[in-house]
């Protein structure tokens, strides 16, 4: 409760216990500080220079008025060619796919659109922040389950002690964000097992999909035997094209889930941004093995950091895929991963996401997660501030 000049303001009770987000907490740290940042995951390099032009373009042609709520159709034809091209999926583009203003919006509409109060809907922790803020917005109630250290893999038996009478949908991701876990087809089918037998509906977000190393593969639920029928998949461009900033994402599956999204979604942001569908379009259909080639670049740059990491102390979980590595930095001396991320900026000149936010448990409470979606240089500058600082405690 704040007190000004007669006015009361406070924030709405369904924001209770919602912080600022941590990326934005470690963000202005890392500006304010002048630290390297491996904390919020953007790549510091431009997308495909085609795809830029692509969207110079269409502003000069003139495509700077609302987008179709749903999206313009040349770039849904596109995402369905994408799913086609890379997961055999078929998908009608006037009614199986969404536009959406990145995939953090499609997270938003989704649940909003789907969740009614008391329903629960099981994520696995750690989990993406935005999760729990919107399950909270929506009404709903979560319910965890831990990929724990040190090999981060979904346990099957622990994913069915989760449901309840009130379970009605699991909120999966993979390649996961922050552990670099990418879920093997037989923990997907314990998850398809699962929501078939309870009559679950699994929301996937895959922004990582492309983003996978060594011979770890993705593998979409929705391609599963039986799966796509209760299966949303939630995407974007992102981080495929290296255009965080630009937020444009889709939501992908049945008619009726799709159309669910589409219902909150019109209330939210309406439409995404017009001169930018475009030039995503071109980038899904033109630039096809470009989110791929990132991948083998990054897998290099996973290797930097981590080796890095390792060579100072710190435990290391070498990601399967995604932007992070997680670190255990018990064996550094330090119980507390903000208390830790805290203190780096000024001891190190480095800015690292503490694991706590992402956990309703204290299963993280000793994680730190590095991002290496970075410049090798700038990967290289933070190992040697690093190595020249005293990082016990
Ligand atoms: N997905 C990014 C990360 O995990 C953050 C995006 C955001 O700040 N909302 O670092």
């Amino acid at each position: 409760m704040d007190r000004r000049a007669g006015v009361t303001v406070r924030t709405a009770t369904r924001l209770d216990g919602i912080p600022t987000t941590i990326f934005t907490t470690m963000s202005q740290l890392a500006v304010r500080t002048g630290a390297v940042n491996l904390g919020q995951g953007f790549p510091d390099s431009d997308g495909p220079a085609s795809v830029l032009e692509a969207a110079r373009e269409a502003i000069s042609a003139g495509a700077n008025q609302y987008a179709p709520g749903n999206g313009v159709a040349v770039l849904r034809q596109a995402i369905a060619r994408h799913q086609q091209r890379h997961y055999g999926l078929d998908l009608d583009p006037d009614s199986q796919v969404l536009v959406t203003t990145g995939c953090t919006e499609g997270i938003a509409a989704a649940l909003l659109g789907l969740v009614d109060p008391g329903d629960e809907v099981i994520v696995l922790e750690p989990y993406y922040d935005s999760y729990v803020a919107m399950i909270q917005m929506a009404g709903g109630v979560r319910r965890v389950v831990t990929l724990r250290a040190p090999d981060y893999r979904l346990d099957a038996d622990e994913l069915r002690a989760a449901v309840t009478p009130r379970t009605r949908f699991v909120l999966l991701n993979s390649p996961h964000n922050p552990t670099g876990t990418v879920l093997t087809r037989a923990e997907l089918q314990a998850v398809a097992d699962v929501a078939t037998e309870y009559d679950l509906v699994v929301i996937t977000d895959e922004v990582y999909e492309h983003l996978t190393f060594d011979d770890h593969e993705h593998v979409p639920l929705a391609t599963l035997p039986g799966m796509f029928d209760r299966t949303l998949t939630l995407s974007s461009a992102g981080k495929s094209y290296s255009v965080t900033g630009w937020k444009v994402g889709w939501a992908t599956g049945p008619a009726d889930l799709v159309s669910a999204v589409l219902a909150a979604s019109q209330w939210l942001t309406f439409t995404s941004g017009a001169p930018l569908q475009p030039a995503v379009a071109h980038g899904l259909d033109q630039e096809p093995d470009w989110p791929r080639a990132l991948g083998r670049d990054l897998q290099a740059r996973r290797d930097l950091l981590c080796d890095g990491l390792a060579g100072l102390g710190l435990d290391v979980r070498r990601p399967e895929g995604t932007y992070f590595a997680l670190t255990d930095i018990s064996a550094l001396g330090w119980a507390d991963g903000m208390e830790f991320c805290l203190a780096l900026p000024e001891r190190a000149g480095v800015v690292a996401i503490p694991a706590q936010p992402f956990h309703d448990t204290h299963a993280g409470d000793h994680l730190v997660r590095w991002a290496f979606c970075k410049e090798a240089g700038v990967i290289e500058e933070a190992l040697r501030r690093l190595a020249g600082a005293d990082l016990g405690r």
